[in-house]
């Protein structure tokens, strides 16, 4: 069976204690690798080969930087075929998805930022006859990015193309659920001429070797995307030692219809953005509130094209849904589903696994599920599942539909229809959210800030909001 390694100093290396957790394939339920266990002395080892490739890192000119991080952009897209199809084989999610939306987006990540440098600009503040402060930016030092497993190689490039880009050597950490294309990445760094050292990726658990990276003294940011849970350990742990962090947490979005809407176009998105990667995206609108006086119409509309979506094997090309992505993480859908029936709830479609043929027979599938008749404060309606399954709650007033919307700990995103756009510029303004859609949903700019408020997060990421987290401000005044 193969097994996966480390990749240290520029280095595919096996970790120090010799041990291995599996690796499972969702779309079968079979294991089908090794990932190493990693420790803290591999991350002893990473942090050691990043303190002596930082001042080379950092002294290179940004220009030479850019050109190594494109040359990244494009080893992956040379690739790409051998990237989508390790994506979708990790992660359960149809090879079609892959294809259009995790590896684009993982290319264009490091594209992205390995361009946004080349204009990043600090300030300057004139003091009229006494003197000028100018501001400069340096890269903070080792920095740590540990990312999640639904949108695994996406997310993960979003953190460590700005890290790099700004000068930071980087210890890296995959969800230890879908290591393989951050495994595949290690290669494509060395081939690009990305220095040795500066960029070393461990694989492990988050309590072990996730740890080892929050708590290293020489580690100074931590950029996290995950459970809110997981990002409040790290918080506390962080902040102690005073390191900057950005936290990208959980969400529980409303998606939020008027009877004004274009219909067929919300309708078609809101498929989208109730099950797309089987609902496992942290922007996806789990709670969908519509104006009572299209309730029965929208109800009737999106239940029959629900049960017209396809939940098939991830290289079916047919497949709207592939499997979830763990074995655990179904088991907890299933158990959400579960407390819905028992608080009330009436189940419109789906709501339970589905078996298909072998060699797929223990893979983890779940029908893309509607809830109606619960209330908007019930545990269903505010705790995120994050899985192929939605609620409907009908609703007469904007005012009551704001409060329900902003009920929840979380405040990640929102998405609005409605053809009022003084309605939605007010709505918009009300939501205690980081993103909001108005008749659309997840359209990306990447210069834009991204995040969320309350539970859902600390910081921003994207465009200079990156470039600000992974640099130091330093004023100096000058007098005249
Ligand atoms: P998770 O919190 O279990 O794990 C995320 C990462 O943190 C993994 O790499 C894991 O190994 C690591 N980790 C776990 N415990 C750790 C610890 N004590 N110290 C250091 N690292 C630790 O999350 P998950 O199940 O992989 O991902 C799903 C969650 O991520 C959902 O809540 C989802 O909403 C959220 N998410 C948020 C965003 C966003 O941008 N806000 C994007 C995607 C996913």
């Amino acid at each position: 069976m193969e097994k996966l390694k480390n990749f240290i100093n520029g280095e595919y290396r096996a970790p120090i204690n010799s041990q291995y957790l599996e690796n499972f394939e969702p779309s079968t339920g079979e294991v089908y690798s090794l990932i190493p266990n990693s420790s803290k002395e591999d991350v002893d080892l990473a942090v050691k080969s990043a303190e002596e490739a930082f001042p080379i890192w950092s002294s290179m000119s940004k220009e030479q930087r850019s050109n190594i991080l494109i040359n990244l952009s494009k080893g992956i897209e040379a690739r790409s075929e051998e990237f989508i199809n390790a994506e979708s084989k990790d992660n359960g999610k149809p090879v079609s998805l892959a294809r259009s939306v995790d590896i684009p987006r993982s290319i264009a990540n490091f594209h992205f930022f390995a361009t946004a440098i080349l204009h990043f600009a600090s300030e300057s503040h004139n003091m009229e006859g006494l003197g000028i402060n100018y501001t400069i930016r340096k890269p903070i030092g080792i920095v740590g990015c540990i990312s999640p497993w639904n949108l695994p190689l996406y997310l993960f490039s979003w953190k460590i193309a700005p890290a790099l880009a700004s000068g930071n050597c980087v210890i890296a950490k995959p969800s230890e659920v879908t290591p393989y294309t951050a495994y595949l990445l290690g290669q494509v760094a060395k081939d690009a001429g990305l220095p040795p050292g500066v960029l070393n990726i461990l694989h492990g658990e988050g309590n072990l070797v996730g740890d080892s990276i929050v708590k290293h003294p020489s580690i100074k940011a931590i950029s996290f995307t995950g459970g809110t849970a997981t990002g409040s350990i790290i918080a506390q742990k962080a902040a102690s030692m005073f390191k900057k962090t950005s936290l990208e947490l959980g969400g529980k979005n409303p998606n939020i219809i008027f009877a004004d809407c274009d219909f067929e176009l919300m309708i078609k998105t809101t498929l989208r953005s109730s099950f797309a990667n089987q609902g496992q995206i942290c922007l996806c609108g789990s709670r969908i509130f519509v104006e009572k006086s299209i309730y029965h119409k929208f109800k009737e509309e999106f239940v029959k094209q629900v049960d017209n979506l396809l939940v098939s094997n991830p290289a079916d090309p047919n497949a709207k849904l592939g499997s979830v992505v763990s074995k655990p993480h179904m088991n907890k859908i299933l158990s959400h589903i579960k407390i819905a029936k028992e608080e009330g709830g009436k189940i419109l479609t789906g709501g339970n696994q589905v078996k298909l043929d072998k060699p797929y027979d223990k893979g983890y599938y779940i029908r893309p599920t509607v809830i109606e008749g619960l209330s908007f404060d019930c545990k269903t309606n505010q705790e995120e599942i994050f899985g192929p399954v939605v609620t409907l709650i009908p609703f007469e007033k904007e005012d009551d539909v704001i409060m329900m919307a902003n009920s929840t700990e979380y405040g990640l995103s929102a998405t609005i229809w409605t053809s009022d756009l003084k309605r939605a510029h007010r709505v918009s303004n009300q939501l205690q959210v980081g993103l909001v859609w108005i008749n659309s949903w997840l359209v990306r700019d990447l210069r834009t800030p991204f995040g969320g408020m309350k539970s859902s997060g600390m910081g921003r990421e994207g465009g200079w909001e990156a470039l600000r987290f992974f640099t130091e401000p330093k004023n100096i005044f000058i007098k005249y």
